[in-house]
């Protein structure tokens, strides 16, 4: 594997040349064997992958580099953020011919560190592993880990903590943060560059010629951000931090630091300790999602040609769009998942989830239930409200049952990444600094439409709710 250095040809503008710093002790904790096979690494580099991942080795072909953004953290503008722990090492092209990144996390300071030290401790590192790798087997678009390495060093976080370094592997490590960066100092020049490698790398058919290509652009992000947040709402997922930093061009969902998933049905769910107003609550991503596209849209205006209250309004129409695409989308990932063939409106996707609302019932549990009801042709399988069951059944028997049935196992987990196992098994970890728990896991969650064997023992629900689970900003 040769790794190119495309992003780090956009120039200095754009980034800091800086070598990671080397760590103590570094010992292979994770290893994704299969996407390293997709990654076509090699054996000398797998027999070799504490040195590599660790930033300990340099690849071959390699220019590290720590990336140039801004970005709205909670509706304020900060504008330099940037890699102040992460190294990005170069990027390689796929069998299929897609470019990723292969960036560490938690590989040492760069001039982004602020005040931090640049450092990852060992928890929120398998929690990335874990939870993207779970997202990427549910089908969710996600950034995906390569490894997690120890690092043999000691952190401090409030408490002493082992630290690691994380090797994240994403289609682009450009956000639309990245886009206010440059948009904000007015650097028109680095503008139009990242504009254009943008598309070339993501949306290559849009054209470069075209003056409107800005216009085209946001309609491809915004597409994209539709479609992950549609599947977000679709399996529970809360983000807990949808920084305008966070926020990939690619679609991909980025940064699992105090991303939860949702237990009972309430839209106003949110776990981050930080978000004291709800921001970021499970009910409020898709209009989130929406805010930050519209920052996505202000940074563009300088590349856009034309009478300037004209472009605005155009720019607007496509922000204001949001609404109607996104509900449509919704609506059939609802309908899917209640195994509704041809559903002609969405009053029982609404009573649904009313319902659940109201009764507090598990999201997730509640489809997999449903789908007992048609499997096992026995209404008493469900807690679900029993006069709106016999509304869906009645639905659901005018058309063919199976195909329902099959639709609905298609979208509907039977095992997510539940807040409280994966806390037990990053505890475990740390504790131990042993992965076979991880390990463990790991193999049920990478088949979460299936049942294998161990997949019942991580299927329970929290027993308090999580009513008093907080997750944090994960440094
Ligand atoms: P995140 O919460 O991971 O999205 O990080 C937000 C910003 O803080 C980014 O610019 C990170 O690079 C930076 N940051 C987070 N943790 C650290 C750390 N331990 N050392 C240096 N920078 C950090
Ligand atoms: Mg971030």
């Amino acid at each position: 594997m040769k790794l190119e250095n495309t992003y780090y040809q956009l120039g200095e503008a754009f980034l800091q040349e800086i070598e990671p710093t080397p760590v103590l002790q570094p010992e292979l904790f994770l290893w994704n064997d299969s996407l390293a096979r997709e990654l076509t690494m090699g054996s000398e580099i797998e027999s070799n992958a504490a040195l590599f991942f660790s930033g300990n080795e340099k690849l071959n072909g390699s220019i590290p580099i720590a990336l140039a953004y801004a970005g709205h953290q909670f509706g304020g503008f900060n504008p330099q953020l940037g890699d102040g722990r992460a190294h990005l090492l170069g990027e390689v092209q796929l069998q299929g011919g897609d470019w990723v990144d292969i960036q560490l996390k938690g590989s040492g300071q760069t001039k982004f560190s602020r005040r931090g030290d640049g450092r990852c401790a060992i928890k929120p590192a398998i929690r990335e592993y874990i939870m993207s790798e779970a997202m990427f087997a549910l089908g969710v678009p996600t950034t995906r880990t390569l490894a997690v390495v120890t690092t043999g060093e000691e952190l401090y976080r409030g408490l002493s903590e082992p630290g690691a370094v994380v090797t994240r592997v994403a289609k682009s490590h450009i956000r639309v943060g990245t886009f206010q960066y440059f948009s904000a100092k007015g650097d028109i020049e680095s503008l139009t560059k990242l504009l254009d490698y943008a598309i070339e790398r993501h949306y290559p058919s849009i054209d470069l010629l075209n003056d409107d290509r800005a216009f085209t652009f946001l309609d491809a992000v915004i597409d994209s951000q539709i479609k992950t947040i549609v599947h977000w709402m679709r399996v529970g997922f809360i983000h807990g931090v949808m920084n305008t930093d966070n926020m990939t061009i690619s679609g991909e969902t980025i940064d699992y630091g105090p991303c939860a998933m949702l237990g009972n049905y309430h839209p106003e769910t949110v776990f981050s300790s930080i978000d004291e107003n709800g921001r970021y609550c499970f009910g409020n991503q898709p209009s989130i999602m929406q805010w930050n596209m519209a920052r996505l849209a202000e940074s563009l205006i300088p590349l856009i040609k034309g009478e300037k209250d004209g472009v605005i309004k155009s720019l607007e129409d496509r922000i204001l769009g949001i609404t109607e695409k996104y509900l449509a989308a919704f609506n059939q990932m609802m309908n899917d998942k209640l195994g509704l063939l041809d559903s002609k409106d969405n009053r029982l996707v609404d009573q649904f989830l009313t319902l659940l609302q109201k009764d507090k019932l598990d999201y997730t549990q509640s489809f997999i239930e449903l789908s007992h009801v048609l499997s096992q042709s026995d209404v008493t399988v469900t807690s679900v409200n029993r006069e709106w069951v016999s509304k869906w059944l009645s639905v659901i028997k005018e058309g063919d049952v199976q195909e329902s049935l099959v639709l609905m196992q298609k979208n509907n987990p039977i095992v997510i990444p539940r807040n409280h196992h994966v806390e037990s098994i990053l505890e475990q970890c740390k504790e131990s600094l042993l992965n076979t728990s991880a390990l463990n896991y790991l193999k049920v969650l990478s088949s979460p439409y299936i049942e294998i064997e161990q997949t019942m023992e991580f299927q329970d629900l929290p027993k308090d709710n999580d009513i008093s689970y907080q997750t944090f900003c994960g440094t």
